[in-house]
């Protein structure tokens, strides 16, 4: 029998000291630094690199790499257990080398870049000494790649790109983009566009703005509206074949959500920890909240929707081991990006509300969490693209019925089954 929900004791260990590790030294972060990806900011720096060089120390580094660029190729399965933990501090992956987007960017330079490309950008990308940015969406449309308009056209030895993006994470903070352009309209439609590392210092990259989400206050935000005007990259910046640019995103996207899904199993969790720690501690009318069947059944859905996720999760890491094909488990891992922002939005909203006033209030991280679900269930497509996915992938496994009524009907399959058992019932009425 190999089902197995233990970890063994060896890598427990390590867990364990991550989770002390996260308690009491990273999760501090959240109340003195400003932007985890805004390597400019020396207090950021002074505390940051220290974390990093004890991580490096215990052998954690960016265990999400292959040993071939120094991490430690764990398995998703050993990934979601240490990233469950990481998802419970908000600079967390950045301590321990492996944040969104540069992890997925890194995937891809390691994937197509040359070998002086991966020594200009994917050495110092994968050290921390430097942060990156993926540069897709556009404002038209980001769920339907069709629309992008951003244009690459050649013009001798480079290509000049023109066009607007939206929501590109971390660009003001970043040295280079990896940016989607369409190099060759006439060709089919997901063959249309190439993609391109841009160092942010080119001539011609313009921030417009940066825009936040709803719970961060006005000039605060890191998602970059941008506009690329006539800037000049070398032929060489071209990452993949001309028109591939749908066949390299894949590339970041498979482990990318696995791994925003497992740390957001430690998001869930601590929302959850919350709502449980206020249920035993207030009363109201004489009695502890937790004490109110109402609540009690707050509590109960939470567990049940969190530890359903989890073992989502779980099963799917062992699947992407198992099978090493992220086509043979996209069913599954569109199902883990549908289920997040759900779980997350209703956990951290019943925190929320058995926190009353506090809980609504910015005194609490709820609302934060809140509308981080509604991110979870945007970027890298959106909920209704995955479930879509989920479900055409179900379908193509189902038959249609042979004839007029489903294989189910009652009448139908009586009949058959008495014309199968005629013989046995009349031998069996005519010893009677
Ligand atoms: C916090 C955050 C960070 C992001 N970071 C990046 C980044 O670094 N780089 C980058 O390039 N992009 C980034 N994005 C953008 C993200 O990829 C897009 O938001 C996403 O692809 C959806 O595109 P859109 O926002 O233009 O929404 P639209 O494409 O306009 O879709 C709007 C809504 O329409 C519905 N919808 C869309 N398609 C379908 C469908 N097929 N069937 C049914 N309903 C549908 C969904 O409800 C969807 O939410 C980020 C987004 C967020 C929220």
């Amino acid at each position: 029998m190999a089902w197995d929900f233990e970890t063994d004791p060896e890598y427990q260990q390590e867990l364990d000291w991550v989770a002390d590790f996260v308690k009491t030294e990273v999760e501090p972060l959240g109340f003195l630094i400003k932007h985890g990806y805004d390597m400019s900011d020396p207090v950021r720096n002074a505390l940051i690199k220290p974390l990093q060089e004890k991580v490096k120390a215990r052998g954690l580094w960016a265990c999400h790499l292959g040993p071939e660029l120094g991490g430690r190729g764990y398995g998703q399965v050993k990934l979601a257990l240490l990233n469950e933990i990481l998802g419970r501090a908000p600079w967390a992956s950045i301590v321990f080398g492996c944040q969104a987007p540069d992890s997925g960017n890194a995937e891809i330079l390691a994937h197509y870049g040359t070998p002086e490309q991966k020594e200009q950008w994917l050495e110092p990308l994968l050290d921390n000494e430097i942060v990156s940015c993926f540069s897709m969406t556009e404002p038209q449309g980001g769920a339907d790649p069709k629309v992008f308009t951003t244009r690459a056209v050649q013009d001798g030895d480079e290509w000049v790109i023109t066009g607007e993006k939206w929501f590109s994470s971390h660009a003001s903070f970043s040295s280079f983009l990896i940016v989607m352009a369409v190099t060759d309209p006439d060709n089919p439609p997901y063959q249309q566009m190439s993609m391109f590392i841009v160092p942010t210092d080119s001539p011609g990259v313009e921030i417009i703005r940066d825009v936040g989400l709803g719970y961060e206050q006005a000039g605060h935000g890191t998602h970059a509206y941008m506009r690329y005007n006539d800037v000049r990259v070398p032929a060489a910046n071209m990452l993949g074949d001309r028109g591939g640019a749908f066949v390299v995103a894949q590339t970041r996207l498979g482990g990318g959500r696995i791994h925003h899904a497992m740390r957001t199993v430690g998001q869930v969790q601590k929302a959850f920890d919350m709502m449980c720690e206020r249920a035993v501690s207030r009363t109201t009318q004489g009695e502890l909240l937790g004490k109110k069947q109402l609540v009690q059944g707050m509590i109960a859905d939470s567990w049940i929707e969190l530890e359903q996720f989890r073992l989502l999760v779980m099963r799917t890491a062992w699947r992407i081991d198992k099978y090493k094909d992220y086509k043979r488990v996209r069913k599954d891992i569109s199902a883990v990006k549908a289920a997040m922002p759900k779980v997350f939005h209703d956990v951290a909203a019943r925190a929320l509300q058995i926190h009353g006033s506090l809980g609504v209030s910015e005194e609490m991280p709820f609302s934060a969490m809140v509308i981080e679900s509604f991110h979870m269930g945007l970027a890298d497509g959106p909920t209704e693209v995955h479930k879509v996915t989920v479900a055409r992938q179900v379908l193509s496994e189902y038959q249609p019925a042979p004839g007029l009524f489903p294989t189910g009907h009652i009448p139908t399959r009586r009949e058959a089954v008495l014309a199968q058992y005629a013989d046995v019932i009349e031998r069996a009425v005519e010893q009677l």
